[in-house]
């Protein structure tokens, strides 16, 4: 038997203009119709030059059979039809394609044959997406690869910015750098780290709250080490992590007990500041705000999880800091990391951006939310914008992500091909929404807006995404 493989085919362009592509079978590709009255897939052998089934060898006539009916039962499933119409005509394409549709009666054409019957009506936005995506799953394949990519259309595979792109500006990315090697393997030793604490060298961060102290010099510079004596001095010492090691020594988070509104008013050289202040200052080193972020995620947790989530028992922190354990019923809790979309929604030469009402003024930025247990990236972007904007949206592609230590979230930074264009606004959740075009976001990203609207900040994962679209354009 001949081995199926890449061959030189090439798909007839009335048939990729009429119709979505939902994957491809060992002989087929498998296309969904653009015409919403009859659910209807398209089986195209993917041999060139082929016209008829007889220009098959003998043992792909057989398989093309296997196909028709895989194809026929999973269209019938899907759609709960009551009679498969299956066809070949080719008298305008004549490349062999063979028509597999789901009647019932009451269709636009029932009971005759779909054929000459009328004009295709479009799906409403999204829905061929969805129903390609259902019809994939059904064939035990996901559309365009494992990570549940849909196709990219040409135009927006060429607009597409990369990781490499986004890459480039990201160095001011806040949170995102961390120089400590953890020493993972290492967190369950308790001689290793009763002896790495009692270090001279060791040094911590010090959180108050929602709030870390600095020290200023006179230059304004700013520094987030303190030894363990220094940090006991502003204040008890409660909770404390090992955040891992690197040339200086070993550094740690510790949480310090704290009264009033400025717990460091008054103090020479100190003060509490919140960690966006702090990301948003500059004067701090960048790998000094992955280390911060970790320790101020692993604090909130320790913060939040005292108690035994099997049977209710107080719990109490291992010696590293990196599990908390029940004595009553001898469970082990680890930290936990909350998933978040933000991704830009890209429309040919427009991108969608939005705006909260607690953004300050002007300010439009990239739509976002919460991953969902159980659900892929590619379908939480395409959830949170379909939600958020009513914009459907088909590829997705992963641009970067960053750390959001409030309290424990990773950004996973996202572009999505829209695959509508008219924005339904979730005024629950957007103040506003719309179509912005690349030389409008150049504009609000260098500060020169006609109507003052702006960007975040280089801190922020938005400003990169936006960044690496407009420098594509
Ligand atoms: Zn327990």
């Amino acid at each position: 038997m001949r081995i199926i493989g890449p061959e030189d085919f090439a798909l007839h362009p009335r048939l990729a203009a009429d119709t979505l592509p939902v994957g491809d079978l060992p002989l087929c590709r498998v296309l969904l119709m653009g015409d919403a009255r009859f659910p209807w897939l398209i089986l195209v052998p993917r041999r060139p030059g082929l016209r008829e089934f007889g220009d098959l060898p003998a043992e792909e006539r057989a398989a093309l059979m296997e196909e028709i009916c895989t194809a026929s039962r999973a269209l019938q499933d899907e759609t709960g039809a009551e009679k498969m119409n299956v066809g070949a005509l080719g008298n305008a394409v004549a490349q062999l394609h063979i028509h597999v549709v789901a009647r019932s009666s009451g269709d636009a054409a029932w009971p005759g044959p779909v054929w000459g019957s009328g004009a295709a009506e479009p799906y409403r936005s999204g829905l061929d997406e969805a129903l390609a995506d259902r019809l994939a799953a059904a064939f035990g394949f996901r559309r365009g690869g494992p990570a549940g990519r849909t196709p990219e259309t040409a135009a927006f595979a060429r607009s597409l910015m990369t990781p490499s792109d986004f890459a480039k500006s990201a160095a001011t990315l806040g949170f995102a750098h961390n120089a400590l090697d953890r020493l993972a393997n290492r967190r369950d030793d308790d001689a290793f780290q009763a002896e790495t604490a009692a270090s001279p060298a060791a040094r911590t961060v010090a959180v108050i709250g929602d709030t870390v102290a600095v020290k200023r010099d006179a230059g304004g510079a700013m520094d987030l080490w303190f030894g363990f004596d220094a940090a006991a001095e502003i204040g008890p010492l409660g909770q404390r992590v090992f955040l891992g090691i690197d040339a200086r020594g070993p550094a740690y988070a510790v949480q310090v007990e704290a009264e009033g509104e400025d717990p460091l008013a008054g103090r020479d050289g100190l003060a509490a500041f919140n960690l966006r202040q702090v990301a948003a200052d500059g004067s701090v080193a960048a790998t000094d705000l992955g280390a911060l972020a970790e320790g101020k995620s692993m604090l909130s947790w320790h913060a939040t999880h005292r108690f035994c989530g099997r049977c209710g028992s107080e719990t109490a922190s291992s010696p590293s800091g990196w599990k908390r354990l029940c004595p009553a019923c001898g469970a082990h809790h680890f930290p936990r990391t909350d998933p978040v979309v933000i991704m830009l929604a890209v429309d040919g030469d427009r991108c969608l951006l939005g705006r909260q009402p607690r953004f300050p003024a002007g300010m439009y930025s990239c739509l976002a939310g919460f991953l969902e247990p159980g659900e892929t990236i590619e379908d939480a972007v395409r959830r949170e914008i379909g939600e958020e904007a009513g914009i459907a949206c088909g590829a997705v592609s992963y641009l970067g992500c960053q750390p959001w230590p409030f309290p424990s979230s990773l950004m996973i930074g996202c572009v999505a091909e829209a695959a509508s264009t008219e924005i339904a606004i979730d005024r629950e959740e957007l103040e506003d929404a719309r179509w912005f075009s690349r030389d409008e976001v150049r504009a609000m990203l260098d500060g020169r807006h006609p109507d003052g609207l702006t960007c975040p900040m280089p801190m922020a994962i938005a400003h990169h995404i936006v960044l690496a679209w407009v420098g594509e354009g």
